[in-house]
């Protein structure tokens, strides 16, 4: 597994440190920021999820596994 370094607290997978504590992550392009992705606690994505993007820069990209403390 690697570190995943992360600055978002509020999400419920974000641990002491920064470090994120979800079994999977899925990062996507900037562009598609506004899709709510499907993704299973097994760390399994839904069918019609798994593309292929091209980003020139990090700035252009984010994580799609957050999801909010409550
Ligand atoms: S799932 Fe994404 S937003 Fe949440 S802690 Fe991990 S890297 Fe950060």
């Amino acid at each position: 597994m690697p570190t995943v370094k992360c600055n978002v607290a509020n999400c419920v997978y974000w641990g002491e440190g920064n470090n994120c504590q979800a079994d999977a992550i899925l990062v996507e392009i900037d562009q598609h920021a506004d899709q709510n992705v499907d993704m299973s606690v097994s760390g399994s994505l839904a069918e019609g999820d798994l593309h292929r993007d091209s980003a020139k820069h990090s700035a252009e990209t984010c994580c799609h596994t957050f999801r909010p403390k409550h």
